[in-house]
């Protein structure tokens, strides 16, 4: 039962060190121009967003921003002109953009686009799509279009969980373990830190005298 609760907590603590990292990542991570690549892909090519990416469209430009712990992909109809997006009159220029975050996986995400077909029921105005900003997110330093994604991608969140949850247990069960050598080096219980001189087993815990010295 103990351990049920353990795995429990250490699930939740986990849970919440994924969507902290996430965060942290969306907020801080570098996604400049530097680290940057801008593409267009030929026919065939994926690039795993394509599903995303409706059939009639034409896709001018795919900027692919990469950096620790965040992903940025910003697919347009508009065609890379030197620096810039170009408008071209004669076609429609829908674009939409993903964010996903995290370490060492991406956990979450949040997309946008602004094409009514791609979003008929304004879904991308949903903060489970969309993500949020945060109240003042300009005191912070925040630039750009950062936001705080909500939507969770399951596979990575799963591991990023399983990873700090492992960790935040492992720190808890070291801990104990330097604790108890401690306490039996200073003659005490190893369990509970009660002073054991002259005793044979704890009178405070009742953990057998076997432990003491051992
Ligand atoms: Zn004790």
């Amino acid at each position: 039962m103990r351990a049920a609760v353990r795995i429990v907590v250490a699930c939740l603590l986990g849970a919440v060190m994924t969507v902290v990292v996430a965060w942290g990542c969306a907020t801080w991570a570098h996604t400049g121009s530097d680290d940057f690549d801008y593409d267009v892909p030929g026919p065939g090519e994926r690039y795993g967003l394509d599903s995303r990416v409706p059939g009639d469209w034409v896709t001018g430009t795919w900027l692919r921003h990469r950096g620790f712990g965040i992903e940025y992909d910003w697919v347009s109809e508009m065609v890379w002109m030197g620096s810039l997006p170009g408008m071209m009159g004669d076609r429609q220029n829908r674009t939409f953009h993903r964010v996903a975050v995290g370490w060492p996986l991406h956990a979450m995400e949040w997309v946008c686009d602004r094409d009514v077909r791609l979003d008929p029921r304004g879904a991308g105005q949903s903060v489970w799509l969309r993500g949020f900003k945060p109240i003042r997110a300009g005191r912070i330093g925040w630039t750009g279009d950062r936001r705080l994604p909500v939507k969770p991608l399951m596979l990575g969140f799963a591991i990023d969980a399983a990873v700090y949850g492992v960790a935040v247990w492992s720190l808890i069960w070291g801990w104990r373990l330097v604790r108890a050598k401690w306490r039996v080096r200073g003659g005490r219980c190893p369990a509970c830190g009660y002073d054991l001189a002259g005793l044979d087993g704890c009178p405070e815990c009742g953990a057998g005298s076997a432990m003491v010295g051992s």
